[in-house]
């Protein structure tokens, strides 16, 4: 049996088939241009199935399932998207659309939870019963992995790691709140930062390798922190020290058996994790025990289309 899983992003609809120790076999995209009606995205994502079911050299009747990461959250009894704010969709009934097309179980899960799902079945955190996954990007993503599998609540709205709060009184969030572990622990946080130092800064190697306040990212404040430019890295050692924080509030309610870090500011490699584990033990309660392991993802992009093939396999375990 083969799997397939799509990664719906704004921008893109990645589809891939899927075997069942987590690799893609084939793979098929197509611009998700979201202001469409919703059946036409359905039908691409139809169209896209069967060509890369076509590319492998497999038949519908070989495929077990459709799975599906989505930015936002479902509804996994109904197979409803609630809520996918940069799709602008609100209850859409997305199951029963492509339903229509092929007949073929769909899951519906959070796009943070299947990449962090996929990196425990084929990635770094293969293995692992118990892992939490955090995509460090515009914003901060969350897949908990809790006994091999996802979770995400009663209500299907856990794992919203982002949006727990770190400083009281602190940063207005997008989500109308203060303070959220999403304002320190994002690459937006990074840049945001690097802003404010810039002003006082001007020097810093961030400007010379951005060109121009508005023009600074994450990646230009951590190459300049890696060449050992000093504010560089006074902003780099202040985000991994949140980020520590943010950890080990995990660390105190799940005590995973490791923390993955994906996103745009993983790319940092061994420099991210490194200058974490120099933060963690400060915030650990139970200092002398065993912690959470702090490793960068393995899977990259493709863990969007890994993991929600893989939400198939779930169902076969039960
Ligand atoms: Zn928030």
């Amino acid at each position: 049996m083969v799997y397939a899983g799509i990664d719906l992003g704004g921008t893109n609809i990645a589809v891939g088939i899927v075997n069942e120790s987590g690799k893609i076999l084939s793979q098929c995209s197509t611009p998700t241009r979201p202001e469409r009606p919703y059946q036409e995205v359905a039908q691409d994502m139809i169209v896209c199935i069967e060509k890369a079911l076509r590319q492998a050299g497999c038949t519908v009747e070989s495929l077990h399932s459709i799975g599906i990461g989505i930015p936002g959250i479902a509804d996994a009894k109904t197979g409803r998207i609630i809520f996918c704010t940069n799709l602008g969709w609100r209850d859409i009934p997305l199951r029963e659309e492509l339903q229509k097309s092929i007949n073929k179980p769909v899951f519906i899960d959070n796009d943070a939870t299947v990449a962090g799902y996929a990196e425990s079945v084929s990635g770094v955190s293969r293995g692992c019963d118990t892992s939490v996954f955090l995509t460090l990007g515009t914003g901060v993503g969350a897949g908990i992995i809790f006994n091999g599998r996802p979770w995400n609540g009663a209500h299907g709205v856990g794992g919203e790691i982002g949006h727990m709060t770190l400083a009281v009184n602190g940063v207005p969030c997008t989500c109308g709140n203060n303070g959220c572990v999403e304002r320190y622990c994002s690459a937006t946080a990074i840049i945001r930062m690097a802003r404010q130092s810039c002003m006082a800064y001007p020097d810093s190697a961030i400007l010379k390798k951005a060109g121009s306040i508005d023009d600074i990212d994450a990646k230009a404040v951590i190459d300049a922190a890696k060449e050992g430019d000093k504010i560089a890295l006074r902003i780099f050692h202040r985000y991994c020290d949140f980020l520590a924080m943010a950890i080990n509030n995990i660390t105190a309610m799940l005590d995973p058996e490791m923390i993955v870090l994906g996103g745009g500011v993983s790319r940092a490699g061994t420099f991210l994790t490194d200058t974490v584990k120099e933060y963690t033990p400060r915030y650990l309660m139970y200092k002398t025990m065993p912690s959470p392991k702090i490793e960068i993802a393995q899977l990259g992009n493709e863990a969007g289309i890994i993991g929600a093939g893989l939400l198939g396999l779930l169902v076969k375990k039960q």
